[in-house]
């Protein structure tokens, strides 16, 4: 599986469609400074599932949403999209081609998409879970991480491996089932409770 293409629409400094195609090898992004690099590194972690503003180098999410310049107004709507070459079924989803798409509107609704099929949050999460490109993996390497990472206590460190290893997705399985599992048990102590007041 690789990155095929990430196509930005009103976020942040990217007024205007802009298409990047990454293609076989290494891509490298250039400009002086302030000229948009990190805000598409932020793009990408966006469109994964970011929810905090700070993360994303702002203080609110409607941030991210072009906020006009001296000679050109705001935008009402961010969207990004980004395009995976699925052919090998690393995405555990039938395509061969994988478009995961997010959509900001200055109200605040927001849309998710997989597919141009809309989607909730959780499944793209679920999608790309134990791959390694959430924006907990570590495809994403933001700098300063590095020294993050070495840095990081035992247990954090842990999650890094956990993805890598692919068992994340059945950790968060478990830890819904056993949520399912607490509230059956207090269900049942509460009709416990109910056949003995009526008994
Ligand atoms: P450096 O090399 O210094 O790290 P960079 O190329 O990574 O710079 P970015 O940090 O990606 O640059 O871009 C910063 C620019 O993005 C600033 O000019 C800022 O005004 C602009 N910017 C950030 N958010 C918005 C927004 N919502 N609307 C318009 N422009 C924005």
């Amino acid at each position: 599986m690789y990155l095929k293409k990430l196509e930005i629409h009103g976020f942040k400094s990217f007024a205007d469609k802009i298409t990047i195609d990454f293609r076989n090898g290494i891509t490298g992004i250039v400009g002086p400074n302030g000229s948009g690099k990190s805000n598409i590194i932020d793009s990408v972690r966006w469109v994964l599932g970011e929810q905090s503003p700070k993360t994303l180098r702002g203080s609110r999410m409607e941030d991210i949403i072009f906020n006009g310049t001296s000679h050109r107004k705001p935008l009402g709507m961010a969207e990004v999209s980004l395009t995976f070459d699925n052919s090998e079924k690393f995405l555990p989803i039938d395509y061969s081609e994988v478009t995961i798409t997010r959509r900001l509107y200055r109200s605040g609704e927001s849309e998710y998409l997989i597919n141009k099929t809309p989607c909730r949050l959780k499944d793209i999460r679920e999608l790309i879970m134990d791959t390694g490109i959430g924006i907990d993996g570590y495809s994403l390497i933001g700098q300063g991480q590095i020294d993050g990472i070495l840095s990081n206590k035992p247990d954090e460190r842990r999650q890094i491996f956990e993805e890598a290893a692919g068992i994340v997705k059945y950790k968060s399985r478990k830890l819904e089932a056993e949520k399912k599992l607490s509230n059956t048990n207090q269900n049942i102590v509460r009709i416990e409770d109910i056949i003995v007041e009526l008994e």
